[in-house]
């Protein structure tokens, strides 16, 4: 089949095989005509409103070494900070009574001092705000993923990074594929909403090990899923590394919605790091959710996973005007309600 019919077969089946996933990585003749498709499956399942998600990065203390990341344990050069459960409600309330946002995600670190107790705490003050609520705290065990959803929490995100287990065990030493996979597994059985995804661009990955991903995406029925560039850290193992690029990543994620129409997908702030249009191209390439950062400047300059993340000249709320004025700009709007995941039958795995 050419890409042009495998394309098609994609948007109209939401299945492909990992050898026609290859072949459409693999060419980039039909990048265009791609996020095209994608760009139509996301108006049809999941219409033309934004998700907004406020993010709060409230602890960039890490327990954990993975390679790729700047807030790594043996980073040094790093500025810990780790903000108080007062002040992380007080950006919550900020964000949700004056910048009017539906969904707080809450994002650190695996830092040990956020123990289930005082996350259950902030869990249930957050929640009075009447806003969704999404963690993105790393791996934790069933009874506590069971005591986040009780508390209230709604969401949770743990990329899998990467489904090729020597790449995953050779870039996060000390830590376990199986471990994390079974995490998703948990995540599912708590009753959160389940996210993952992936870097794109990681030392020896290759495409087919991207066509394991998405195909893992599908297999694990994510109810979101967030792609974004492999950007090399300076303060890190892999500063030489070239890192993604915007048009696989782009793809990638083009190719996720093909085949789970119905999901939230966000452009990613790494995107935008790549290129000033890179959200975007991203939501006119089947994203529909972003994440504007509604954490103090202060602070948002120490969570440096990569060099160049955070637009440090602007207040969360200059960001969130920026941002509304791209979205009208492509004729988009944002989302009034939360944004959970709505499973449509068709795009049910
Ligand atoms: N600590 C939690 C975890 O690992 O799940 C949540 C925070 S962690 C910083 C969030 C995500 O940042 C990771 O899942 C990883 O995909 C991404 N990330 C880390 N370093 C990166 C880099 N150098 N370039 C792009 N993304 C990166
Ligand atoms: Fe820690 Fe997450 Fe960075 Fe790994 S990716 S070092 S777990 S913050």
């Amino acid at each position: 089949m050419s890409c042009k019919e495998l394309i098609a077969k994609a948007s109209a089946t939401h299945c492909l095989t990992r050898n026609e996933l290859i072949f459409l990585l693999k060419d980039n003749s039909c990048s265009d005509l791609l996020f095209a498709a994608a760009d139509d499956i996301r108006h049809r399942y999941v219409g033309d409103e934004i998700h907004l998600r406020g993010l709060i990065e409230f602890s960039n203390i890490c327990r954990n070494n993975c390679c790729y990341c700047g807030l790594r344990r043996d980073n040094h050069n790093l500025t810990r900070y780790r903000l108080s459960q007062d002040e992380i409600f007080a950006l919550a309330q900020h964000a949700a009574v004056n910048m009017g946002l539906k969904t707080i995600v809450l994002q650190s670190g695996e830092d040990m001092y956020f123990d289930q107790d005082k996350m259950c705490e902030i869990i249930t003050s957050i929640k009075s705000l009447n806003v969704a609520l999404t963690l993105s705290i790393g791996e934790k065990n069933l009874s506590e993923y069971q005591a986040y959803k009780a508390a209230g929490a709604d969401r949770f995100l743990l990329r899998i990074e990467t489904t090729d287990k020597d790449l995953y065990h050779r870039l996060d030493p000390g830590m376990s594929w199986q471990a994390r996979k079974q995490c998703l597994d948990d995540l599912r059985t708590s009753g959160l909403e389940v996210g993952s995804g992936i870097m794109v661009g990681l030392p020896d990955q290759t495409i087919e090990s991207l066509a394991d991903d998405i195909l893992f995406f599908k297999q694990i029925d994510a109810d979101m899923i967030g792609i974004g560039p492999f950007i090399p850290h300076p303060d890190t193992p892999l500063k030489n590394a070239a890192g993604g690029t915007l048009e696989l990543s782009l793809k990638v994620m083009a190719l996720t919605r093909l085949l789970l129409p119905d999901i939230n997908i966000p452009a990613t702030t790494a995107m935008e790091t790549l290129a000033s249009d890179g959200q975007t191209k991203a939501l006119q390439a089947g994203a529909n959710v972003i994440m504007p950062n509604v954490t103090l400047t202060q602070y948002r300059r120490h969570y440096e996973l990569y060099p160049g993340k955070s637009n440090t000249n602007y207040t969360p709320d200059e960001s969130l005007k920026v941002l509304r004025d791209k979205i009208t700009s492509i004729n988009r709007f944002v989302a009034a309600d939360k944004g959970f995941h709505h499973r449509t039958k068709n795009g049910k795995a």
